[in-house]
């Protein structure tokens, strides 16, 4: 089975962009729900995946979209908050770079992403990915949609566009809310480490194993 992964940081970390109270229903209450259904399901099939990957690229090969959509989300949700820090990061090196060479600067990349997620009709996620030759690219995917499917592309970070990550701090201000999420958020030294691992130079990050048995009774 997945446990659902702590915060790394506390719950009112993230203020003002996404408050203490957004936090503790979108991680404790959406994330932790999609985990619990992901369990089971995989119970129920009696399947005990050695990765969270392995549940998505096999569930969406099947087509077992209610698997696929609870584990998609459960990867998602780990990812955006891993992807995210409360301290003030900055592109640098190869990254900065890489959204120089890519979109003309920091500013051009801020406007392409706030304008995929505006533009996105509905829930889903917009993303700044790296193909394997390490140019950037944003792009949104639909509901639980992610990159985990494509062999050939590495997440670097992610906005949630669902209204329960924005609702109660934001309103109807899809807008507002990914300007400010932009430039207050991105963990870019995590983005960095995820552009390495697109160009082949070290390993992506992935989703923490299942626990199994007694590891997961203690849990
Ligand atoms: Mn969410």
């Amino acid at each position: 089975m997945f446990k659902l992964p702590d915060l790394p940081y506390p719950h009112d970390a993230l203020e003002p962009t996404m408050s203490d109270k957004t936090l503790r229903f979108h991680h404790d209450k959406h994330h932790a729900a999609y985990v619990k259904t992901l369990n089971e399901l995989l119970e129920k099939a009696g399947k005990e995946p050695s990765s969270l990957e392995e549940v998505i690229i096999e569930a969406a090969r099947g087509g077992e979209k209610k698997l696929f959509n609870n584990a998609a989300q459960a990867w998602n949700h780990t990812f955006f908050w891993t992807a995210m820090t409360p301290r003030k990061t900055e592109p640098a090196g190869e990254l900065f770079d890489a959204i120089t060479q890519s979109f003309g600067g920091l500013d051009q990349l801020k406007a392409a992403f706030v304008a995929e997620g505006v533009g996105h009709f509905g829930s889903g996620w917009v993303w700044l990915l790296a193909e394997k030759g390490g140019a950037l690219s944003v792009k949104s995917t639909h509901d639980a949609e992610d990159l985990v499917t494509q062999a050939d592309v590495t997440p670097l970070i992610v906005c949630d566009l669902w209204e329960h990550a924005y609702y109660l701090d934001h309103q109807n201000d899809r807008k507002g809310f990914l300007e400010a999420w932009f430039d207050a958020l991105p963990n870019w030294d995590f983005a960095a480490a995820q552009l390495a691992a697109a160009k082949g130079q070290s390993a992506a990050w992935r989703h923490p194993a299942p626990v199994s048995g007694s590891a997961a009774q203690a849990a």
